[in-house]
């Protein structure tokens, strides 16, 4: 008999989750804490354990499948390795598959979190019953993940998909990969929020230039434009056409069915997509217009029902 729960862990630079989750992506228990940057792999390995117990890992043993982990990248996931997170000082090669294995006696899959999230965007989401899709997650980086022809592109070590690093303007800002003009050092919610606290400083009657400068986020800039504000506005705009470039890049490359927004920024689909999809559709040959531009569904729970999706994935795979 298929047991129906899965263990899922979101392991990111500011929060742990971990939950079981259900066949149809239903939280059924959750728990989170802070992750403990400082304290390195081992700690928080043991912050894990301690979420499992919250989570009711041991009294529910028996209806556990495997465990899936939704990790920043880059790493490995065929050898279940981190290579390196930025976020994340120590993780450097660290083999949190193989520890997971040994905690819990059962198969761990690990992926990075574009992958991971368009797993669960794939089999619970917006991009259900799709056959080619790009799923792209702007929040404080731009990450992804691709599925052409009904699979998952995982490429040499599990790295394909890192949308946020092909480079749209080389004279463009250097990225936090060190390299000049990337999608994500243009079109990030770190990027709106840096260029919301330039232009606020040369607006002084915009609503952003109500609070001090280094304390607008992008979520400031998507509120203020939600009241009206013309210079939240105008950041939103070109947001947008930066969006646009890089989803018709996207499109050029994976002929997607649809192009699945999710993260943070994408709280802000309904401001951005008609000047995403006009810039789309300025950038994009012909037979490319029709292609779909959605915001996700899983919101907040992207990343567990992500890494839960991988468990069911790799079941449906082996079988
Ligand atoms: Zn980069």
């Amino acid at each position: 008999m298929q047991k129906p729960l899965a263990i899922a862990i979101d392991l990111g630079g500011t929060q742990l989750r971990v939950a079981l989750v259900d066949r149809d992506g239903g939280i059924v228990t959750r728990a989170s804490v802070a992750t403990d940057v400082a304290g390195g792999p081992q700690r928080v390995i043991e912050q894990i354990r301690v979420l499992c117990g919250e989570v009711d890992v041991a009294g529910r043993r028996a209806e556990i499948a495997g465990v899936g982990v939704s990790s920043p990248g880059p790493l490995d996931s065929e050898a279940g390795r981190i290579i390196a997170i930025s976020t994340l000082p120590g993780w450097e090669e660290f083999p949190i598959g193989a520890e997971l294995a040994g905690e819990f006696g059962l198969p761990v899959v690990l992926e990075n979190d574009g992958i991971a999230a368009a797993n669960g965007e794939w089999m619970f989401g917006a991009a259900r019953g799709l056959q080619h899709f790009v799923y792209v997650t702007v929040s404080t980086g731009i990450g992804g993940g691709v599925m052409v022809d009904g699979r998952l592109l995982h490429g040499r070590r599990g790295m394909a998909g890192h949308v946020g690093h092909m480079i749209i303007a080389p004279e463009g800002p250097r990225c936090s990969c060190g390299a000049p003009g990337c999608f994500e050092a243009l079109a990030s919610g770190s990027a709106l929020a840096r260029a919301g606290r330039e232009a606020a400083a040369a607006q002084p009657s915009s609503l952003l230039a109500q609070q001090p400068a280094e304390t607008i986020t992008a979520r400031d800039i998507v509120a203020a434009a939600r009241q009206g504000d013309s210079l939240a506005l105008t950041l939103l705009e070109r947001e947008a056409t930066w969006l646009g470039i890089g989803f018709s890049n996207l499109a050029h490359l994976y002929s997607p069915q649809a192009i699945v927004m999710g993260g943070g920024v994408s709280q802000a689909f309904d401001l951005l997509h008609e000047n995403i999809a006009s810039t789309f559709r300025a950038s994009a040959m012909l037979p490319f217009h029709d292609t779909k531009i959605v915001a996700a569904k899983l919101g907040d729970n992207a990343g567990l029902a992500g890494a839960a999706a991988l468990v069911w994935a790799k079941e449906g795979s082996a079988g």
